[in-house]
This record gives C-alpha cells, sequence and structure tokens, in this order.
C-alpha cells in the first residue's frame, strides 16, 4: 500500500466528516493569496490550503530531491514532470508533516496553512495539448439512438478504438471563471440559410480528464502496461458544448466552434495513487479488442459524479449522478491508443473521458440526453424548468470516491453562464 493511502491515518489539522480533503488525499493545486499574489504550489487538508512553497523554505521537504522551482511556480508542469518515485515521496512526506503526531508540525502549521476560503485558487496545469474522447457507451448510444439509428446507435469503429479528436487548449478555465454564452452559426430550420447569433442550446458535458507527467517522444508508442506511470492525476473537467453550433458545423471532421470557446477544470489535481484504493473492473469489451488495447487488471475506477445547475438568486438542482466506473474504454487504452501511431505525450497535456454517462436516465451526463433533445424538460427545485442552460446559470460538477470511512473527493467545477 502506498504509504499516504493508509486508511487509519489521521491529521492535526481537523478535517471535516464530509471533506473532499482528507489527509488520504493531498492533491496539487495553484494558488495565491492576497498578501502574496505569486501563484504557487499547494496542496489541501480538510478546509486548509497548504504552501508547498513555506514547507520547502522550512527544509521540510528536503528528502524530496524536487527543486525549489518546482514549487515555486504558476504551473504544476515542472513538479509533475520530477516522476513519479519523486511525486510520490512528495505526497508521503506531506502526509508525515499533516499527521497527528507531528507536533513539530502542528506548532508551526500558522506559516504554512491558509484558510481556504482566502485564497484564490488558479489553473493548475499549462495545457500543451487537449484530446477529448467518446468513451462511455452509454453516452455514445444515446447520442447515436437520437441523431441516427436507434437500432444501429454505435458507430462501426466504436467498439474497436477509443474515438476521440484533438481539442483547444487555449479556454481551458480554472473553475469559478465566467463563461460567456458563445455565438456562431447555426441552421435552425433545414430549408432555410444559415443564421448568426448565441447558441441557444447551450450544454455542459460531464467529463473526467487525466493529467500527463512523463513523455513519450516522438515515435514511441505508450503501451498499456505502462501507461498508469504517465498519468499523473484526474481532474473533473466540463466541456461545455453549444449543440445547435455543432449540429451545424460537425461534418465531415467533427466539433469545432460547438467546444472551442470554454472548458471548465476543478483546481485540484488528485494524483492517480491517491485514488488506488478505488480501483474496479471495467466493463466486458466484447468484440475483444486488438492486442495494442489489450490489458491486465482493474483500470476503472469508482468515482461517484454529480452535475448541478444553479439559476441566479435559486437554489441549487442535481441533475445528473454518474459514476467513472461505467467507462467502456479505460485510460491505458486511451492513452496506448493516442501514441500508438508515435504521436508524442508532452508534460501537462490533457486527455478528457468524454461524457461519461450512466444506464439510467438520472445518470445521464449532458442536457442533450438528460432532456432527450429538448423533449423532456427538466424541473427545477426553485420553480422553472432546463432543456439545456439558461443564462445566469451556474453549473457545478462534483466528483469523490469513498470506501473504508475515506472520502477522495475532487472538490468543485463551476462555471456560470453571462449573456454574451
Ligand atoms: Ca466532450
Amino acid at each position: 500500500m502506498i504509504k499516504a493511502n493508509n486508511p487509519a491515518l489521521k491529521s492535526w489539522v481537523e478535517v471535516p466528516a464530509d471533506s473532499d480533503f482528507p489527509i488520504q488525499n493531498l492533491p496539487f493545486g495553484i494558488f495565491r493569496t492576497e498578501s502574496n499574489p505569486r501563484p504557487r504550489v499547494c496542496t489541501r487538508i480538510g478546509d486548509f490550503i497548504v504552501d508547498l512553497v513555506v514547507l520547502d523554505h522550512m527544509s521540510l521537504l528536503e528528502d524530496c530531491d524536487i527543486p525549489h522551482s518546482a514549487y515555486d511556480n504558476e504551473f504544476l508542469n515542472e513538479l509533475m514532470a520530477q516522476g513519479k518515485e519523486k511525486t510520490r515521496t512528495l505526497r508521503n512526506a506531506l502526509s508525515e508533516i499533516l499527521q497527528k503526531d507531528n507536533k513539530e508540525a502542528e506548532k508551526n502549521g500558522w506559516h504554512f496553512l491558509h484558510d481556504a476560503d482566502k485564497v484564490e485558487m488558479l489553473l493548475p496545469v499549462r495545457v500543451g495539448d487537449y484530446t477529448d474522447f467518446y468513451s462511455s457507451i452509454e453516452h455514445a448510444t444515446n447520442v447515436g439512438t437520437m441523431f441516427r439509428d436507434p437500432n444501429n446507435a454505435l458507430l462501426p469503429n466504436w467498439k474497436h478504438l477509443p474515438v476521440g479528436y484533438h481539442g483547444r487548449a487555449s479556454s481551458i478555465v480554472v473553475s469559478g471563471t465566467e463563461i460567456k454564452r458563445p455565438h456562431g452559426q447555426t441552421k435552425p430550420k433545414d430549408d432555410e440559410p444559415p443564421v448568426f447569433g448565441p447558441s441557444r442550446l447551450l450544454d455542459f458535458e460531464l467529463e473526467m480528464g487525466f493529467v500527463i507527467g512523463k513523455e513519450n517522444g516522438l515515435g514511441n508508442p505508450i503501451s498499456t502496461e505502462e501507461a498508469e506511470d504517465y498519468i499523473f492525476g484526474l481532474i473533473l473537467f466540463n466541456d461545455w458544448s453549444a449543440r445547435d453550433i455543432q449540429k451545424w458545423e460537425y461534418i465531415p471532421l467533427g466539433p469545432f466552434l460547438a467546444k472551442n470557446f470554454a472548458s471548465t477544470v476543478s483546481p485540484w489535481v488528485v494524483t492517480l495513487d491517491a485514488l488506488e484504493p478505488f480501483r474496479t473492473a471495467g466493463p466486458e469489451q466484447e468484440p475483444e479488442v486488438l492486442p495494442y488495447l489489450q490489458y491486465k487488471g482493474k483500470k476503472n475506477y469508482d468515482v461517484s459524479l454529480q452535475v448541478a445547475i444553479k439559476p441566479e438568486g435559486a437554489e441549487e438542482t442535481v441533475v445528473c449522478n454518474s459514476n467513472f466506473k461505467y467507462m467502456y474504454w479505460n485510460m491505458t487504452q486511451q492513452l496506448a491508443h493516442h501514441s500508438v501511431s508515435g504521436c508524442n505525450m508532452r508534460v501537462g497535456d490533457l486527455l478528457a473521458s468524454g461524457t461519461i454517462s450512466g444506464p439510467t436516465e438520472d445518470s445521464y451526463g449532458s442536457m442533450l440526453e438528460i432532456s432527450w433533445r429538448g423533449t423532456k424538460p427538466v424541473k427545477m427545485n426553485g420553480g422553472g424548468e432546463r432543456k439545456f442552460i439558461a443564462d445566469g446559470d451556474t453549473v457545478i460538477l462534483r466528483g469523490w470516491a469513498e470506501k473504508d470511512g475515506v472520502r477522495i473527493g475532487f472538490g468543485e467545477s463551476v462555471g456560470k453562464i453571462v449573456g454574451g
């Protein structure tokens, strides 16, 4: 067992029972404060942010053999590039600092702890390239049923390879960033010319993303067996989508402006190490996949996922409860497929799962599916209904894994839509 994952560990920092951030989590992020606006690396415990720059100054991270510049940095990229052995040592060191019996650290806590409510969390990773997959069989089946043939919903390639496309990295934003409703071309009526204007069918997509922490070099495919060594950690990912723009533009090369205006990530990268106890078997793959996509062991993760919509000035309504374990194609297969051509991964690249829908109507990961193309409006707790996302709505993604009394959470990915 990875030392820091021990469910028996307790911290001298009081952690609320329902917190996403017990001592067994220790995710990584980037923060700044009003008094020190320089972005720097942190972790989190309970309701507190832990400043790694200060810990390193106090010589508490010496054994990790990580340069100070990796902590005193506006992104996690340099830290992730140190490799898993070092970042695992770092996570274990952070665990020891925060463990209940560490009286010395407790005494000095005021030097490196900040109230989580009083800091600003920033985009954690400088994302070089971003790829989006389409790996939930329930989602692909729902979309295929709606737009093509209910009896033949999956395209012929779907069960043979993890379908994906290269997305836009520049518009990936951290939780809390307001999202301007995109404008673009749509074709509301089949027999009339296209029109220009704000998207009227704005949607979220519930996804998880994984961040690359190791490079393979051009021409060197990554096997499913090696893949986990390249995955630093996971984040929540809302792949905002303009359905009306998408419908008109996507043939023949796939989504373009419908997806490139914004994607919202959670501020915390939860390490693959922290998720180790939550491994679970994925769905059976039939027909059998080609040898380069075959894998051994449990490669899916049991992470509960939730989406809520909070209209302006009203209470939120949970519109979806899904789970990351439903993915048909797992991350090691996605990475093996992505690189089998020789494509090189770079530290900070982000690969997203695709919309994560479960088998039941209340587990669908987009409004497109939840409202079934707008034919089944969703009742909101505060009155009114939604088919898609309205101006003033805040969309909140949450994710957490729970076992043996330990809850490893991702925090939230929050985005408010403002009229464009
Ligand atoms: Ca997507």
